[in-house]
């Protein structure tokens, strides 16, 4: 069977993907025929669906609601969620909409997803269902250790805790206990979340810094091209200070969806182990298969010496090699820390899945046909995308202004995609890693279309 995009057609040629795994193009005739099925066959695959203009009545009850007693923070559209199934969510007005966020990666099987609910039934009617999990001991909080440090870096140790930013808070304590009060080295980019610790060796965004104080920081260029003069800074920097750690993304997420060239990632850990300082690499989006590795510092061919994991974990998660552990009760703790006990057993359960099902394959696969079709998006464009890179199911795609970026988004989410920004300009493409074919071609349907009618 053939499938493909009946709008990419380009004058009288029709391109279509093939099961040999290339776009092949078809002459006339035959293109109109083929147009009609494809037509015919997207449209029945096709399943985001608008119904009413978003915001309908009911969001816009929510919204209103929120913003007269809540924080007003990072909403990009006004989408209010109801429900979702697979790779789809659903609002409270019923319009149903392909979900290229995964929530910025925290819902890797999608949504109701078979083996998740089945967990989630069984935890209906439990009491405890959340402890203090660091007082308290628990299955959950064993077996998820048991099974992310399965795919961890041997002679790893795990700590639970609850966000993303607090994995990055225990990561620069245990580099601190080790090393003393020094500075840390961070990139010009990073993020690596929003309390006042991991806040100082985040660097993204001003309106994320201003008037924050920060703790020691030495920063360097975050080198994304392999001939990028500075990645050597690190070696100079290290023979004339001596600091605590270097925490870096492998992707810069927030930042804008960098992809770290290797050579540069490999100089930090040759030179991290030269002058003895721990390399800490945050994983919080990129890890738990998203890139099509479990790491993505496993496509550099390195390994840390503490890992940062929250988001696809649904707990935040410090990792690390046990030449780190404090080795004393109480260094390390949290309330909630490892007690969240439903969220530690669908964690231990996403990573069961992700291996049987073999989604770092699909990730992979999935990945390149995306790419692939955002490239010759961009080809159509007329310059409004400039750049389109990705590893895995974490692609990121370049608008040439901020403003154009942002009126494509809003539009993309009004035709039935979900999308988020990343950067000041580039938009964060990431489905879930349960993503198909046929909804990949639908994405890429919507996105073309969007573009086409914004220029
Ligand atoms: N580190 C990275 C690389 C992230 O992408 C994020 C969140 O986006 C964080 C840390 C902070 O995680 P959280 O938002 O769960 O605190």
């Amino acid at each position: 069977m053939l499938r493909g995009s009946p709008s990419l057609v380009k004058g009288a040629r029709l391109r279509i993907w093939s099961l040999r795994g290339s776009w092949v193009q078809i002459p006339p005739p035959a293109y109109r025929i083929v147009k009609l099925i494809l037509l015919i066959h997207n449209y029945t695959a096709m399943r985001h669906r608008i119904i009413v203009t978003p915001p309908g009545q009911k969001a816009l009850k929510v919204i209103e609601a929120m913003r007269s007693r809540c924080y007003d923070s990072t909403f990009t559209y006004p989408l209010v969620v109801k429900d979702g199934e697979g790779c789809y969510i659903e609002d409270v007005d019923g319009n149903i909409y392909l979900d290229f966020t995964s929530c910025i990666g925290s819902c890797p099987l999608g949504y109701k997803h078979k083996d998740v609910t089945e967990v989630l039934r069984e935890y209906s009617s439990i009491g405890a269902h959340k402890i203090a999990g660091q007082d308290f001991y628990c299955e959950e909080h064993a077996l998820l250790a048991e099974r992310v440090l399965a795919v961890a870096p041997r002679e790893f140790k795990a700590f639970f805790i609850n966000s993303g930013a607090e994995a990055v808070e225990n990561a620069i304590k245990l580099a601190y206990k080790a090393m003393g009060a020094l500075p840390g080295v961070s990139c010009i980019n990073a993020f690596h979340g929003r309390t006042l610790g991991a806040l100082t060796f985040t660097f993204s965004k001003p309106v994320q810094k201003n008037n924050f104080p920060e703790l020691p920081v030495k920063r360097i260029r975050f080198c994304t091209r392999e001939d990028d003069e500075d990645i050597d800074a690190i070696e100079y920097l290290l023979k004339e200070n001596k600091v605590a750690f270097i925490i870096t993304e492998i992707v810069q997420g927030e930042g804008g969806y960098n992809i770290a060239s290797k050579r540069f990632i490999r100089k930090l850990r040759e030179c991290s182990e030269r002058y003895n300082v721990p390399l800490i690499i945050d994983e919080v989006q990129s890890g738990i298969a998203r890139t099509g590795r479990w790491w993505a510092f496993e496509h550099y061919d390195i390994k840390p010496d503490i890992i940062c994991a929250a988001k696809a974990l649904q707990v935040g998660a410090t990792l690390y090699h046990k030449r780190f552990d404090p080795n004393q009760q109480g260094v390390l703790s949290s309330t909630w820390g490892g007690g969240h006990r439903i969220d530690m057993a669908v964690g231990a359960k996403i990573i069961e899945v992700i291996a049987r099902d073999r989604l770092m394959d699909n990730a992979y696969a999935m990945g390149r046909l995306l790419l692939h079709g955002l490239m010759d998006i961009m080809k159509e464009s007329k310059d409004s995308i400039i750049d389109v890179r990705g590893l895995g199911l974490m692609i990121g795609v370049e608008f040439a202004s901020k403003e154009l970026r942002d009126r494509f988004l809003i539009q993309a989410f009004k035709n039935g995609l979900l999308l988020l920004p990343a950067g000041i300009k580039a938009v964060r493409v990431i489905p879930p890693l349960i993503i198909n074919k046929e909804e990949v071609y639908e994405g890429l349907e919507i996105i073309h279309s969007t573009i086409n009618k914004l220029v």
